[in-house]
């Protein structure tokens, strides 16, 4: 029989993963191990809830005990894994000990928190990166009402997503971010500018070039103190100011790690023999994608691997569709600065190439009726692992 394997996360990682080696391998005993309820739910459709109004019950497609019934593996929720010893071969659930023969770390990623939040502030201060913060963030909107406040800090993927979710759902949104234009990471200026101006047209109030300096209780609401000595209040603050890689259990048993991640090699192998890592944790050859594409081809290579047949994982281009209806935006970075962008179009459709010194592709960014171009696009780009 093939060797018992061990999960940490349950998230489209962890659970991809386990999907993938049971179809391949009936009898491998499986456990999966979880610090969350387990649910199986979709991430990507946690910023597309709120104009639906869809209850957290709507998104979970599955309870952890239907999964782990439908696969037949032992699955345990609400249990943080607090150590790793990767020569005793175990892993330490608070006063427990459990032995494991082969490991794969699918511990995701935390919302980096850069703000102090005062304690009589908490309630009404959120990031949502899973299932159990959209519960927490769609009861906090109840409570708050009908065209609740809120403010979104950072205009990122996950920001700006939210914006146009929650202001699609009746909610006043005031997105705030340091940078000039919004998605300043996937967008060169002008196609940031033309979805910072669809933004404000759909009624959000995007204060852009502002940082939040601190969070304070100002009579019922939460105030927002910004660079510039402006002020905003809000009843619900959403933090979306990124992600960092929970690499806490690797790092401490001495498995190679960086602000990137764990560290893998194509076959999603760490430092440390037996144990591999998938998903938003995992740096594989020098690259952290964060997104479910990439994610997803790992999951199918290491199940081939584990179950037998080495495979190299490799990413095809992946270009990020970014949820938002106002103003649809496409957009495939280049890994480092382009020599140039050249941009094309008129208005909000605009196309924008990331160009090399010769001219040859190396990325591109999409919006409005532009994004139709993406199948066109993503194939004449390069690949990150080929
Ligand atoms: C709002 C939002 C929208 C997104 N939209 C898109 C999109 O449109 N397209 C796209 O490609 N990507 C999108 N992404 C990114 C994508 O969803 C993620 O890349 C992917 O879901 C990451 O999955 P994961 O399993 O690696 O991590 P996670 O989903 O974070 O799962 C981590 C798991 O590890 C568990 N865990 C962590 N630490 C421990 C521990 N110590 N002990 C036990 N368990 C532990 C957690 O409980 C959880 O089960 C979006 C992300 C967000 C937040």
């Amino acid at each position: 029989m093939s060797k018992p394997l061990t999960i940490v996360g349950t998230g489209m990682a962890g659970l991809g993963l386990a999907r993938q080696l049971r179809a391949m391998d009936a009898e491998r005993p499986i456990t999966l191990i979880t610090a969350d309820s387990g649910d199986d739910y979709a991430k990507p459709l946690l910023s597309t809830g709120f104009a639906k109004r869809l209850p957290p019950e709507r998104l979970a497609q599955r309870s952890a005990l239907e999964v782990a019934d439908q696969l037949g593996i032992v699955m345990r929720t609400q249990t943080p894994v607090t150590g790793l010893d990767p020569k005793a071969h175990t892993l330490g659930l608070g006063e427990e000990t459990l032995p494991y023969s082969q490991l794969v770390l699918a511990t995701g990623a935390a919302p980096r928190h850069p703000l102090t939040i005062p304690d009589e502030l908490m309630p009404r201060v959120h990031t949502i990166n899973d299932l159990d913060d959209y519960r927490r963030f769609h009861s906090a909107l109840e409570r708050a009402g009908n065209r609740a406040r809120v403010a979104i800090v950072g205009a990122g993927l996950v920001g700006c997503e939210f914006a146009n979710d929650l202001s699609a759902g009746g909610h006043r949104v005031t997105l705030i971010a340091p940078e000039a234009t919004p998605l300043a990471r996937l967008l060169p200026e002008p196609l940031g500018r033309a979805l910072g101006e669809a933004l404000e047209e759909g009624g959000i109030e995007l204060l852009s070039g502002r940082s939040v300096e601190r969070l304070e209780t100002s009579g019922a609401d939460v105030g927002l103190a910004l660079s510039g000595g402006y002020t905003v209040e809000a009843d619900l603050v959403l933090v979306a100011t990124g992600l960092v890689p929970r690499t806490r259990l690797a790092q401490e048993a001495g498995i190679e790690t960086s602000a990137a991640g764990i560290h893998t090699d194509r076959y999603l192998a760490t430092s440390a023999p037996d144990i591999y890592a998938l998903g938003d944790v995992a740096c594989v050859a020098g690259v952290n994608a964060m997104y479910v594409q990439p994610l997803q081809a790992s999951a199918k290579a290491l199940a081939a691997t584990l179950s037998g047949t080495p495979t190299a994982v490799h990413y095809g281009p992946w270009p990020v569709v970014v949820k938002t209806p106002l103003c649809p935006v496409v957009a495939y970075p280049p890994l480092a600065s382009p020599e140039r962008w050249r941009i094309e179009g008129e208005g909000r459709d605009l196309t924008a190439l990331a160009e090399s010194e010769d001219g040859s592709l190396l990325g591109f960014a999409l919006t409005g009726a532009c994004v139709r171009r993406k199948v066109e696009l993503a194939r004449a780009a390069p690949a990150l692992l080929v």
